[in-house]
C-alpha cells in the first residue's frame, strides 16, 4: 500500500486541509523542501508557486529563519506564564511597523486572529452585523465562514462554506459586493447603527487577485468612522508581502482592527490582531478586560523566533524589491506571450502574487467580474504546469506567490512551460 493510501485509511480524504484534497493529485506526498522548490516521494521536483497559501515570502528553509529558530529551542521552551523578551521585541516591531497597530496579541493561526476581531467589535459596539464582502476568506470559523467561491445562483444571499452554521450567524452577516462603493453607503443608510465590525482583504487573493479602488477603501473608512463600527484589514496574505506595513501601508487608509498571518512567521503557525489602544483593552489579556482571549501556544518561542527572523531580514535585506521585480516580470512577460498566442488573459496581481484568468480584460474588480473566467482552462492549464514540474495550484481562482528564493532561470522554466502548456491546450 502507497503512503496515500495508508494516508486515506487514517486521516479523512487523507489530507489535513480541504484545501489540499487536489483531483488528480491525491497520490502526492511531499518529502523535502528548499528556497523555491519542493519534491515528493517520487523524487519529482516542483519549483513551488503554490508556496503554502502564501506564508514563505523568504522561501522554504531560509537559513536565518532556521538558525533564529533552532537558537531559540535550544534555549527556550513554552511555559504559558508571563511574557518573554522576544513576544515584546515582536510586539514592539509590529507597532512600528503596521500603521493601525498601536498594541497586538498573537495567536497560532489567522483564523484565530479574525475570530477575536469580531468578537472584539461585536463587544466594544454592543452591535450584531458584520460586513463581509462576496469573494474574501478569513478562516475557517462561523462567523465568516459564508460566500467567498459562490456559484452565481448563491452570489447575494449567505451561501456558507459548511454546513453546522447555525441560521442566526449567517443571519448577522451582511454580504455585499467588493468595490461597490453604492452597495457600502446603502448597506450604512439601512443598518449603519448595528453594524459592528466591516472585514475585508484589502485585496482578496482568496479568489486570485482584484485589486481595491482608492474610492472604495476610502468609503469604507468614511462609513465606519461615521457610524461608530470596526473597519477590521484581514492582511493575513498582504500583511509583509505586500509591504512591511500590510497593504494599509499601500493604500494610506488606516483601518482600526488588523489581522495577520502567513508570511510574517515565514510558515511557522501565526496569527496576529492589532489595532488601536482603546480597543485592543478590552481583551482579557489585560486583567479585568471582558473579553475572553486565550490559547495555549500563543507566543510560542519557536513561532516569535520564526517572525523576528523574518522581520529582520526583510528590514535588511532587499526582499520586496527582488519580489516585486519579479512579479512584474511574470506578469509582464506572460501577458506578452499570450497576446502573442492570441489567448484571451488577464494576467494580475500585486507585488510577489500573480494569477492569470482565462477572461477577456479589463482586470476583474469584483467576484461577479470573475464569473467570465474559464475554470476549466484555468486549472487545465495549472495541471499541464504540474506535470512540467511547476507548481502552481490546479484549482479555480487560485493565486500564485514568488518568494525571495525564486530566480529570474525559474521564471524563464515558469515562461517555457507555459508556452507548451497554452500549447497542448490549444491543440485540444
Ligand atoms: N484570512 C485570510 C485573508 C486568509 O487567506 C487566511 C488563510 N488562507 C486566513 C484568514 C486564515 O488563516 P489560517 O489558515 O492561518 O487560519
Amino acid at each position: 500500500m502507497t503512503l496515500a493510501e495508508r494516508a486515506r485509511r487514517v486521516i479523512p480524504g487523507g489530507v489535513n486541509s480541504g484545501q489540499r484534497s487536489i483531483p488528480g493529485l491525491t497520490d502526492l506526498v511531499i518529502t523535502r523542501t528548499q528556497g523555491s522548490r519542493f519534491w515528493d516521494s517520487t523524487g519529482r521536483e516542483f519549483t513551488d508557486y503554490h508556496a503554502a497559501f502564501g506564508p514563505p515570502l523568504l522561501g522554504h528553509n531560509d537559513p536565518d529563519v532556521a538558525a533564529a529558530v533552532a537558537a531559540a529551542r535550544a534555549s527556550l521552551s513554552l511555559t504559558g506564564v508571563a511574557v518573554t523578551e522576544g513576544e515584546v521585541l515582536l510586539a514592539e516591531q509590529l507597532a512600528e511597523l503596521v500603521p493601525s497597530i498601536e498594541k497586538v496579541l498573537l495567536t497560532s493561526t489567522g483564523s484565530e486572529a479574525t475570530f477575536h476581531a469580531l468578537r472584539l467589535a461585536r463587544a466594544v459596539t454592543g452591535r450584531r452585523l458584520v460586513v463581509k464582502f462576496q469573494g474574501c476568506y478569513h478562516g475557517w470559523h462561523d462567523a465568516v465562514s459564508l460566500n467567498v467561491i459562490s456559484a452565481p445562483d448563491r452570489i447575494g444571499r449567505p451561501d456558507p462554506t459548511s454546513t453546522g452554521i447555525l441560521p442566526e450567524v449567517l443571519d448577522a452577516t451582511l454580504v455585499l459586493r467588493f468595490n461597490d462603493v453604492e452597495a457600502v453607503r446603502r448597506a450604512f443608510a439601512d443598518h449603519g447603527d448595528d453594524i459592528a465590525a466591516v472585514i475585508l482583504e484589502p485585496v482578496p487573493h482568496n479568489v486570485g487577485a482584484l485589486l481595491p479602488t482608492d474610492d472604495f477603501l476610502r468609503t469604507l473608512r468614511e462609513e465606519c468612522t461615521r457610524a461608530g463600527s470596526v473597519l477590521v484589514f484581514d492582511e493575513v496574505i498582504t500583511g509583509f508581502r505586500h509591504a512591511l506595513g500590510g497593504y494599509q501601508e499601500v493604500a494610506g487608509i488606516v483601518p482600526d482592527l488588523t489581522t495577520l498571518g502567513k508570511a510574517i512567521a515565514n510558515g511557522a503557525p501565526v496569527g496576529a490582531l492589532g489595532g488601536r489602544a482603546d480597543l485592543m483593552e478590552h481583551f482579557s489579556s489585560r486583567p479585568g478586560g471582558p473579553v475572553f482571549f486565550a490559547g495555549t501556544y500563543n507566543g510560542h518561542p519557536d513561532v516569535v523566533a520564526a517572525a523576528s527572523a523574518t522581520v529582520r531580514k526583510l528590514r535588511e535585506e532587499p526582499v520586496h524589491e527582488h519580489v516585486f521585480r519579479l512579479g512584474d516580470r511574470v506578469r509582464r512577460e506572460l501577458d506578452a506571450l499570450y497576446r502573442r498566442l492570441d489567448v484571451p488573459v488577464v494576467v494580475t496581481g500585486f507585488g510577489s502574487v500573480f494569477v492569470t484568468y482565462f477572461m477577456p480584460g479589463p482586470a476583474p474588480r469584483s467576484y461577479d467580474d470573475l464569473l467570465a473566467n474559464d475554470a476549466s482552462r484555468f486549472v487545465g492549464y495549472r495541471r499541464r504546469l504540474v506535470e512540467q514540474g511547476v507548481f502552481e495550484l490546479p484549482l479555480n481562482l487560485k493565486r500564485s506567490h514568488l518568494s525571495y528564493a525564486h530566480t529570474d532561470a525559474d521564471v524563464d522554466r515558469l515562461l517555457e512551460a507555459t508556452e507548451r502548456a497554452v500549447g497542448a491546450m490549444l491543440a485540444d
